[in-house]
């Protein structure tokens, strides 16, 4: 974890915090606060000085919600031991101009919705309306609340937001051919209001109930070599093992998920366009391949193990 969530996250735990999370009585603890009227774009300033307390100002005529992440941002500021002399700024939870403003973003994120909160969502495949019902309790904007809760979905995410470019899970393979595509590749979409804005959302992977059993590494490679072997006779059966098995480690190197059929969902999303490996998705056997890969993974991660 780099330094900013981990900074929030302490926050997190010493003050307790659970959303909604009182920002600006927060940040009165940490420095002085004026929330002012004025005219500029500039939607909150941070004097950081090491001979006084640090000093915050906020806009007051801005949005409710904009200004608890400029709040929660200027907090940043003040409790990543680096960020110094004044610094003036503007709201775009996105954005990442400069580093500070970056890292402070991302304190933000963390702090107003903490990891511990969204712990729920990230070891399955879960449906997004009833999701974005426990994140409005966050009070973030909708493009704040979907870029914190994409640090907790699975791959295999699309969510659209006003004009905004589409924000994905990590991970994800988006088909191509814009709206349309993405339709007939969901296995599950949905549309809602949320904080006031539209969200339509795009699931295009699913867990996915497995018949194959763990089985030793050997045996499972082995399977892989088969596959391959019949479909490509003339090709380098061990190289592609290797860039396959590659595949399979990224994906998951990111997920704590132990799920087997979870795990499986996640590899065949994977897979899916693949612009390599993407064909193999149509092959029994390979699905075979991966399911025993899942069961496996699944079985070792759950703290058993398979010789
Ligand atoms: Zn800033």
């Amino acid at each position: 974890m780099s330094a900013a969530p981990r900074i929030a996250a302490r926050l997190v735990a010493v003050h307790n915090l659970k959303p909604p999370v009182d920002v600006e009585a927060l940040l009165q603890e940490y420095a002085d606060l004026q929330i002012l009227d004025w005219s500029m774009e500039c939607d909150g300033l941070a004097l950081l000085s090491a001979e006084r307390r640090e000093q915050v100002f906020l806009k007051a005529n801005a949005p409710a919600r904009r200004r608890r992440f400029t709040a929660a941002h200027e907090l940043g500021h003040v409790v990543i031991p680096w960020h110094v002399g004044t610094l003036g700024c503007t709201e775009e939870p996105g954005a990442s101009a400069g580093m500070e403003e970056a890292e402070a973003n991302l304190f933000a994120s963390h702090l107003l919705v903490p990891d511990v909160f969204l712990d729920p969502f990230r070891d399955s495949y879960v449906d997004l309306d009833e999701v974005l019902d426990i994140l409005a309790v966050a009070d973030v904007s909708a493009q704040a609340g979907i870029i914190a809760l994409r640090r907790a979905l699975l791959p295999g995410y699309v969510i659209h937001l006003d004009a905004l470019p589409p924000i994905e899970s990590p991970g994800t393979v988006v088909p191509q051919g814009g709206v349309r595509a993405l339709q007939e590749s969901s296995v599950r979409t949905g549309r809602k209001l949320h904080q006031g804005k539209l969200v339509t959302w795009y699931q295009l992977a699913d867990a996915s109930p497995i018949v194959e059993e763990p089985r030793p590494s050997r045996e499972i490679t082995n399977l892989l070599k088969s596959t391959l072997a019949k479909l490509h006779p003339d090709r380098d059966v061990r190289a592609m093992c290797l860039s396959i098995n590659g595949i399979v480690g990224g994906a998951l190197s990111a997920q704590r998920v132990s799920d087997p059929s979870v795990i499986y969902g996640v590899l065949v999303q994977k897979f899916t366009g693949h612009p390599q490996f993407g064909h193999l998705l149509e092959v029994s056997d390979f699905h075979r391949y991966l399911q025993q890969k899942a069961a496996t993974i699944g079985q070792s991660r759950q703290g058993e193990t398979i010789d």
